[in-house]
């Protein structure tokens, strides 16, 4: 089959590798649409797991082709699309429910082979059926959500409250659309793109801000007191340092964007105690990923839109540009036919 693989630090080739052999527990797939996330950019620079060669994508939807001996949830054509996070299920953290912190934590396309490849096997405890209106690049983007649907949950967002998000990329869209979904009654959003403010309305941001330096005046007039939930979705540690004054007292600063490991972001406890200001992060998905997929059934997010660009597998090094290069790009997929 063909695939992308990854061979070592920014190095890439589209070559024939072997198709994958499935498990007893496994399912293979014929994948359809895997997106291009922040993620894979990182393990392509060797700043995440570092096991060259790879084959990476894990936000991916397809048909599947063959079961192992042991499944018995789904057969051959199914439509379906994957949680990549693998949980053993037995250490500690599994055991308290708590296993996107599992110890012996695998990911497809980030620990084992994915899918910017023709055929990609995952466990069958990874599979979630497509609803039957979707498109697979719908299907693909039902993993950001997931993320997204956990962050939401993690914020703790009440009924009529305020949230103001940095950085209006496919992340900051989906958690204004589900901000929105879940009650509060004001999201604004803050870019440095235009177009993607224009994005952000359609998403219903109902205020956007342009960061052009002016945007700490702009918020305070939009909202003296501040914001419930203030969510970084931009993860760089200079801008999120000044989001955290938007904060009001007794409300959420969610950590959304993932900043360079290693980074730094100046906080005044003395604030954080005198206002009674909850800081809380939001790591990847804890099966969250079926009431993503409840969501994208029932229309009420908006997603279709998000999908800024897509190519086949051979143009793998467009699509990368796209997403290192093109500022107004959002979720950049590779399709198959
Ligand atoms: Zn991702
Ligand atoms: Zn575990």
């Amino acid at each position: 089959m063909l695939a992308c693989v990854f061979e070592g630090k920014n190095t890439w080739d589209i070559r024939e590798v072997p198709e994958p052999k499935i498990r007893p527990d496994e399912v293979l797939i014929r994948v359809k649409a895997t997106g291009i996330c922040g993620t894979d950019i990182h393990i392509l620079k060797a700043e995440y797991f570092q096991d060259f060669p790879i084959i990476a994508g894990h936000e991916f939807s397809g048909e599947i082709v063959e079961i192992g001996k042991e499944v018995t949830q789904f057969r051959p054509g199914d439509r379906v699309t994957a949680d990549p996070n693998i949980f053993c299920d037995h250490c500690y953290y599994c055991k308290i429910n708590k296993n996107n912190h599992c110890l012996n934590l695998q990911a497809v396309g980030v620990t084992r082979n994915g899918a910017f490849a023709e055929y990609v096997a995952v466990p069958e405890k990874c599979v979630f059926p497509l609803p039957a209106h979707l498109s697979f690049a719908e299907g693909a983007l039902a993993e950001p959500l997931a993320c997204v649907v956990y962050g939401v949950r993690r914020s703790n967002i009440q009924p009529g409250e305020k949230v103001l998000i940095f950085g209006a990329g496919p992340i900051g869209l989906l958690l204004a659309s589900l901000f929105k979904v879940s009650g509060a009654s004001q999201v604004v959003m803050v870019d440095i793109s235009e177009k993607k403010l224009q994005m952000a309305q359609k998403f219903g941001a109902d205020e956007v801000v342009l960061a052009d330096g002016k945007e700490r005046e702009t918020l305070f007039q939009i909202s003296p007191q501040g914001f419930e939930v203030v969510a970084d979705a931009t993860g760089i540690p200079k801008v999120m340092e000044k989001e955290w004054e938007f904060v009001e007292p007794d409300g959420t600063f969610l950590v959304f964007g993932v900043a360079p490991r290693g980074s730094e972001m100046r906080v005044d406890p003395y604030e954080v105690f005198q206002r009674d200001l909850r800081i809380v992060g939001s790591f990847a998905v804890k099966k969250t990923m079926q009431y993503s997929l409840n969501l994208l059934g029932s229309g009420k997010m908006m997603v279709k839109e998000l999908v800024s660009a897509q190519y086949p597998l051979s143009r793998f090094g467009d699509a990368l540009e796209d997403v290192l290069h093109n500022p107004d790009h959002l979720k950049v997929q590779i399709v198959f036919a």
